[in-house]
């Protein structure tokens, strides 16, 4: 499989299509569902350029939107505006759609961020960077964030702190997803949101971003130790499954309250087959709802959010190291090895 280009010249004449944008990419990062690729458990298109992570600046665009100098993120799938999909505004699941990452090179070439340069080709959201979002804060950006916050546009009406019931949430795993959901949630106004997870070191973390951490160990009520904070039954407004473990699901079914909300953001591979009971679901009312990528409108909205937040957080922290192209196989292990939020490439080095 051919995995990454190294392109030698600036390109100026690939650009064949109206609508395209071609971008020189100034940093990708190794998202978890590349790793999934190259290990078997997912299968992509090949030979393609993997990768979807990242930003650069366009060197040559044929869209009156998109200049030349311009730093950007870009979608992470293209949408036609036409099917029905799109007629009900889920561009995110066109019928048309080209996957950033997963397509043969033949049919787009360089759509792909392991690369020096990236075409986008039309119908891709392309979201002009602030300089303050450095490439380690906005590598990430078009992939985790965007998700998330599409994940809390599904979020109903909560009351805000100092109401009657102020909102608390749940967000089960500390990972990427889960750590730009809960500044998410914090800066959208719940009081408290409590994140699980079984990794200790990623779960600290979670309280650098506003979270109050709770290991599965002590999470519920027949807890080891009485003083450790518990989460109670009935109690949580939003859980957001953001750990890709179907068995995170009985807990969370749990410690909903009656007319909760579940997303479900990460359980999005085979081995997700849920063994949850529907009378739990239906004699609380809840709602159960699916979150997958995200439209132009979100990845704006991250882009918005992160340059808004990006000092109140340490957003910076969770781009580990950052390795040449030719390094890639390094850059991989090195993400395998869950030391790290994201590594990342830089394609020019
Ligand atoms: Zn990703
Ligand atoms: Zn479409």
């Amino acid at each position: 499989m051919s995995l990454f280009l190294r392109v030698q010249r600036p390109m100026r004449g690939v650009i064949t299509s109206a609508n395209e944008v071609l971008i020189s990419v100034e940093l990708a990062a190794i998202c978890g569902s590349d790793i999934h690729t190259l290990v078997g458990q997912r299968s992509t298109p090949h030979p393609c350029v993997l990768g979807h992570e990242g930003c650069g600046v366009v060197v040559k665009s044929s869209r009156p939107d998109v200049r030349e100098g311009d730093r950007v993120t870009w979608g992470i799938s293209t949408s036609c505006g036409s099917c029905f999909p799109c007629s009900l505004g889920l561009t995110n699941k066109c019928e048309n759609q080209i996957k950033c990452g997963q397509v043969l090179i033949k049919r787009a070439t360089l759509f792909g961020s392991y690369s020096t340069h990236i075409r986008c080709p039309a119908g891709t959201p392309i979201v002009k960077l602030p300089p303050a979002l450095t490439p380690q804060l906005a590598a990430p950006i078009n992939c985790p964030l965007a998700t998330m916050v599409n994940a809390l546009s599904k979020i109903p009406p909560v009351p805000r702190p100092g109401q009657p019931g102020a909102s608390v949430a749940l967000v089960q795993g500390a990972g990427m997803l889960g750590i730009y959901g809960i500044a998410l949630l914090k800066e959208a106004g719940f009081s408290k949101v409590y994140c699980i997870d079984v990794n200790r070191s990623r779960l600290s973390r979670s309280a650098d971003f506003g979270a109050t951490p709770v290991h599965p160990d002590q999470a519920w009520p027949n807890a080891l130790d009485p003083k450790e904070e518990i989460v109670s039954p009935d109690s949580i407004d939003v859980v957001i499954e953001a750990c890709g473990n179907k068995d995170v699901l009985q807990q969370g079914l749990k410690t909903l309250r009656v007319g909760g909300t579940y997303i479900l953001v990460g359980l999005v591979h085979k081995d997700s087959k849920l063994n949850i009971s529907s009378q739990t679901v239906v004699t609380k009312c809840l709602s159960l709802v699916g979150v997958h990528n995200y439209t132009s409108q979100h990845l704006e909205e991250a882009v918005k959010f992160l340059s808004l937040h990006h000092d109140k957080y340490p957003f910076s922290s969770l781009m580990g190291p950052v390795y040449p192209l030719s390094e890639f196989r390094n850059a991989v292990e090195g993400a395998k090895s869950a030391h790290f939020f994201r590594v990342g490439i830089n394609p020019h080095t």
